[in-house]
């Protein structure tokens, strides 16, 4: 029986292992994952408009979201969406119900040192495999990144019931611009306990300011949450880098997943609602055509549109809350979703865009060709 590997039991591991646990096929699958990253540690939030194999995992879904754009705060519905908050340790459970009645799925606790055409290198030893999906090494030469996003994020106890538990805040632009375009994202557990995250959109290279980034959100949470005295459970930080063109996910037997597999919306930095989407794209292939490899590709025009606002944001930050305020000027934050889930029509597309400055975006459309 040809054996397949997954390198990496992070969220695009563990999601394409129960994708290809429900799937109707034998082959023995391997996750193997050296425990860098604990998946246990991890949160994930995200929108979506359909059922997905792993919603038991979700914690808390919510039907509107708070936006604070252009001087003004709106409180708007999800039409047809939901925004969902999924903590590492439920998808784990989630999973291996899935996954541990099956005698032919194993995990093993191992680095993989390498990723070839007939398997993986873990910890010295070659594993043997027909397929490796790879969430670990990437692409040799992955495509070149347009921005990173900067983001620290805080859990917080605030002593006063500050928070709205429930409606997250999905931007704020109430803050400090720390290097480049920068709102803060608001995620409540309940009344008392939120992750609160400052967010800059910034050009490539940029060095992390921490030291801003932290004093951002201080005096967010004490001028506008006016939490009354808070304490710092946990913090969170990254800076991701984001590139707006094609990856090339496919190397022979090998296909990148996740991050590496260029999953990452460019414009958001969100990658769980596709990571969903690919894990059951890459089933379904399986099942249909015998081989992982036949995935359906979104409109070339959307990774233009995200290259676009990135080159036009990292010159010109202010233009951020612009886009952002005419994306979700709508009465429903529907319109939006829809176009960031790169779901919508040319012709709503271009209904989306009459509240922007056409010059600025289609001199960058002009000059990115
Ligand atoms: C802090 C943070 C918060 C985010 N929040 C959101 C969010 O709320 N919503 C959203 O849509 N997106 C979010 N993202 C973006 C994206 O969804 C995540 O980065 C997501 O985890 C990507 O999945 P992945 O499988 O590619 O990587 P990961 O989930 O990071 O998985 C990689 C796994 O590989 C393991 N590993 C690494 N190197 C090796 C090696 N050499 N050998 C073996 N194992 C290895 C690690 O232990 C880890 O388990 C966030 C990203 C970050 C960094």
């Amino acid at each position: 029986m040809t054996r397949i590997v997954i390198a990496g039991g992070g969220l695009s591991g563990v999601s394409l292992a129960a994708h290809l646990a429900v799937a109707d096929h034998r082959h023995p699958v391997v996750v193997v994952d050296d425990g860098t990253r604990p998946i246990a540690s991890r949160t994930w939030a995200s929108w979506t408009n359909r059922p997905g194999l792993l919603d038991a995992a979700a914690s808390r879904w919510f039907d509107r979201v708070r936006v604070h754009v252009n001087g003004e705060t709106k409180v708007l519905r999800l039409g047809g969406y939901r925004y969902r908050v999924v903590h590492g340790a439920d998808l784990a459970d989630v999973v291996e119900r899935l996954t541990r009645p099956l005698r032919h799925f194993t995990s093993l606790r191992g680095h993989v040192d390498r990723v070839q055409q007939d398997g993986v290198v873990v910890d010295g030893q070659h594993l043997r495999a027909k397929w490796v999906f790879d969430s670990v090494i990437g692409p040799e030469t992955p495509p070149p990144v347009d921005a990173s996003l900067a983001f620290r994020g805080w859990y917080v106890r605030s002593e006063r019931a500050a928070f709205d538990a429930e409606t997250p805040t999905l931007f704020d632009f109430r803050t400090a611009q720390v290097g480049g375009a920068s709102f803060v994202y608001v995620l409540p557990f309940d009344a008392h306990h939120a992750l609160v995250e400052h967010t800059s959109f910034v050009a490539a290279g940029t060095p992390e300011d921490a030291a801003a980034q932290e004093e951002a959100l201080s005096e967010y949470l004490t001028e506008i949450v006016r939490t009354g005295g808070h304490e710092v459970e946990r913090v969170e930080h990254s800076v991701l880098p984001l590139r707006a063109r094609p990856t090339t996910r496919v190397n022979g037997s090998v296909l990148s997943i996740g991050a590496e597999g260029g999953l990452l919306k460019a414009s958001t930095g969100f990658a769980y609602q596709r990571i969903q989407r690919d894990s059951a794209a890459i089933a379904e292939s399986l099942r249909r055509s015998g081989h992982p490899f036949d995935l359906p590709e979104a409109p070339a025009r959307f990774r233009m549109f995200d290259g676009v606002l990135l080159d036009v944001i990292t010159r010109r930050p202010a233009q951020l809350e612009r886009a952002f305020g005419a994306l979700f000027r709508y009465r429903t934050a529907e319109p939006a979703l829809r176009f960031l889930d790169e779901a919508t029509s040319m012709p709503q597309e271009w209904r989306l865009f009459a509240a922007m400055p056409a010059a600025t975006y289609l001199a960058a459309a002009r000059q990115r060709r």
